[in-house]
């Protein structure tokens, strides 16, 4: 059994119906949904503000190259065109971390690295996945961290910047 911790945004066109599209196309293999936060981006390309979800999703066979093809095709389905790096996209699809059984996968491989490195750094990562699973835990300089304790090391102005949203995500 693998799980897969995903983490979904999206900046551009109908928003909360792209991160529905990653719910619907994962179907049976979702285990939980996050409520939806909006965040504004950052990485210095201006662009309006993204809607963020989390999504737990597990599946019995699937290895963590097949859950990065599965991200891939939803957001090539979304329509997301690759231009600008860290500009807008319709729909990004990140793996935040891959369990196998009771494993953390752990790879340093620049096409698939997890856990993802900059996740611990990312409150719009961290406060939706806590929401749905708020024992959860990271791999981050080789420690195996509580993610509370992760958000709590961040600037206030990194968490603040994620507010809440009415927004819901059907499953
Ligand atoms: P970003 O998510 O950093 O804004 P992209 O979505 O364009 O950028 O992804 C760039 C590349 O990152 C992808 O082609 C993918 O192979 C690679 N990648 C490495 N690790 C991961 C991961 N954990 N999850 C998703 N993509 C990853
Ligand atoms: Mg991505």
């Amino acid at each position: 059994m693998t799980r897969a911790v995903l983490s979904i945004g999206s900046n551009l066109g109908d928003r909360l119906g792209h991160l529905q599209s990653v719910v619907d196309g994962l179907g049976v293999a979702v285990r939980a949904v996050s409520p939806v936060y909006e965040t504004d981006a950052w990485g210095g390309v201006e662009q309006g503000p993204f809607l963020n979800a989390v999504v737990l999703a597990d599946d019995p066979g699937l290895s963590p190259a097949g859950w990065l093809r599965r991200c891939q095709d939803l957001e090539t389905a979304a329509g997301r065109v690759r231009e600008i790096h860290w500009g807008p996209r319709t729909l990004d699809v990140d793996i935040v971390a891959c369990r196998d059984g009771l494993e953390q996968v752990r790879s340093s491989d620049p096409e698939l690295t997890l856990p993802h490195p900059y996740a611990h750094l990312r409150a719009f990562v961290l406060i939706p996945w806590l929401a749905v699973d708020p024992a959860a835990r990271l791999w981050v300089t080789g420690l195996d961290r509580p993610v509370t304790e992760l958000l709590a090391e961040l600037d206030a102005r990194e968490r603040d910047g994620v507010r809440p949203t009415d927004l819901v995500l059907s499953n």
